[in-house]
């Protein structure tokens, strides 16, 4: 089996490997990645550094050329580049598809911002003087990675990291490298100066924490855990280090009495269950008014016994397995959890054997569930939802807004009194209206508020926010 290596200076290196397995069929190993070391990441970090003096002045085109060169390889290679992430991560083949073909658009979009840099010329208050405000690029990026988003992820991290003139050193998650791995190819090959970019495939505990010790490391691009990005924050403030997190959720959908039934099912059980659940931006809790909440409940457990769970790769399947048996046992103990506090089990909550062996779990739909439960306050990261019964709006808002996390808030509502209330009230950094909280455009901003997110938001012109630096500089005339 080809081993897949570390790109360090330019160098495809390693040589201890991990096996990369499908969760759909866990007999399938998907390949073997190379595992990285402190060394390697050491390594990765000093060609990162000398390679950004030349990178950091390299012409506009050159960037532009290279991004638009791996946006174009990505689309064209969209239908085997998502098989591959839907073998290594288990969302289904047209949502791999779907996330690939997003990857592409991030490049193209940062190929086009390559070519859109400017400052601005001011004038002084003082006369005969110039002033002239330039971003420049910060220096070497550490960017980490979680596995929920194999390819869109290290997509919307790279691309703005080297459009701005940045070096990197890239760090997926250990359960994903594959694609990871394929984009990274695709950008070497499209001409990236050695060193420029670099791949250090291997455990967060061991590469991850190397790239937080460093004080090369000029700035940390974080997606993943809230735990995860603590240590983050706490390592990158003692190097004095720009950083950015964009960690959980706990995604409120409020359905009103007033809500179209097909648009409000539509919504929950796509943004409730779809890729497992296993979105940052997924809907755990549905927040419904008394007088739609048992209509709204039957129609939704109608829906959920219509969708197939199984392999990935098979047409027909709209929920594949759980990542891992981590997050399978973390699902299955939450649901425990939830039995225990008192929720009544209105779905799912077993597992299911298929024909290939993976880590299969029907849907589990909670109803009676109350926001003090920590089944609707911890996030769970899996198919696993919660509906908890309200009042009337004013409480649906109240409840929607009482947690922890800040991510993104969905309405589904014909009310534009009511909308237009949630759109200005909600706390969230994304907000939805008659639409699942889970899917987002590629060109504006991503992120969110309270303990989801720190920092400057991530894509679209936003992203300029986190990967440069602004300089005020003023000239005697
Ligand atoms: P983790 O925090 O466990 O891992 C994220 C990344 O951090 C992985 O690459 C991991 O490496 C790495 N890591 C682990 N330990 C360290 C360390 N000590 N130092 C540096 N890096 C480390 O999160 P998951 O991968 O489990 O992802 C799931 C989480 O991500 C969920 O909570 C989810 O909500 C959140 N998420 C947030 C998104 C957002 O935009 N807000 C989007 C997607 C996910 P490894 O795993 O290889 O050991």
């Amino acid at each position: 089996m080809t081993i897949y290596k570390n790109l360090i200076a330019g160098e495809w290196v390693g040589s201890d490997v991990t096996k990369n397995i499908n969760p759909s069929d866990t007999n399938e190993v998907v390949g073997l990645y190379a595992d990285g070391t402190t060394e390697d990441t050491k390594n990765a970090i000093a060609a990162a550094k000398a390679a950004f003096p030349a990178w950091s002045r390299s012409g506009i085109w050159e960037r532009h050329v290279i991004l638009k060169k791996a946006g174009d390889e990505i689309m064209a290679r969209k239908d085997e580049l998502g098989a591959l992430l839907a073998r290594e991560e288990g969302k289904t083949l047209p949502e791999a598809i779907g996330e690939t073909i997003r990857a592409s658009q991030i490049f193209e979009f940062f190929a086009g911002e390559a070519l859109r840099l400017a400052g601005e010329v001011i004038p002084s208050v003082r006369p005969n003087i110039g002033v002239e405000i330039t971003r420049d690029p910060l220096g070497v990026i550490g960017i980490i990675t979680p596995w929920n988003f194999p390819i869109a992820i290290p997509a919307w991290k790279i691309a703005p990291a080297l459009c701005y003139g940045n070096t990197v050193v890239f760090k997926p998650a250990e359960l994903v490298p594959a694609c990871s791995w394929a984009i990274v190819d695709i950008l070497h090959r499209a001409g990236l100066p050695k060193g420029v970019l670099n791949l250090v495939m291997g455990k967060g505990s061991v590469v991850g924490q190397a790239m937080l010790d460093s004080p090369d490391v000029t700035g940390i691009t974080f997606t993943g855990s809230t735990g995860t990005g603590r240590r983050v924050a706490a390592a990158s403030i003692e190097h004095n280090r720009k950083f950015q997190l964009e960690m959980g959720g706990k995604n409120p959908m409020v359905v009103l009495d007033d809500a179209d039934l097909t648009v409000a099912v539509e919504a929950a059980a796509n943004s409730g269950f779809f890729s497992t659940g296993q979105r940052c931006t997924a809907s755990s809790r549905l927040i419904v008014t008394e007088g739609i909440h048992d209509k709204f409940v039957a129609a939704l457990t109608e829906k959920l016994q219509t969708l197939v769970v199984d392999n990935a790769m098979k047409p027909g399947t709209h929920i594949g397995p759980v990542v891992d048996e981590r997050q399978l046992k973390t699902d299955t103990d939450y649901i425990e959890i939830g039995r225990k506090e008192g929720a009544k089990l209105a779905f799912g909550g077993e597992l299911i054997n298929r024909e290939t062996p993976g880590f299969y779990l029907q849907p589990t739909l909670f109803t009676e569930a109350t926001n003090q439960m920590r089944i609707s306050r911890e996030e769970i990261f899996g198919p696993v939802v919660s509906v908890i019964r309200v009042k009337d709006y004013e409480e649906a808002l109240s409840v929607a807004n009482d947690t922890p996390f800040g991510l993104s808030a969905g309405i589904a509502t014909t009310s534009l009194k009511h909308a237009t209330h949630f759109k200005r009230n909600s706390e969230a950094g994304m907000v939805m209206v008659n639409l699942p909280t889970a899917g987002v455009d590629f060109h504006v901003p991503f992120g969110g508020r309270k303990g989801s997110s720190y920092g400057p938001r991530e894509q679209g012109k936003y992203a300029a926010e986190f990967y440069t630096s602004v300089k005020t500089a003023y000239t005697l005339a």
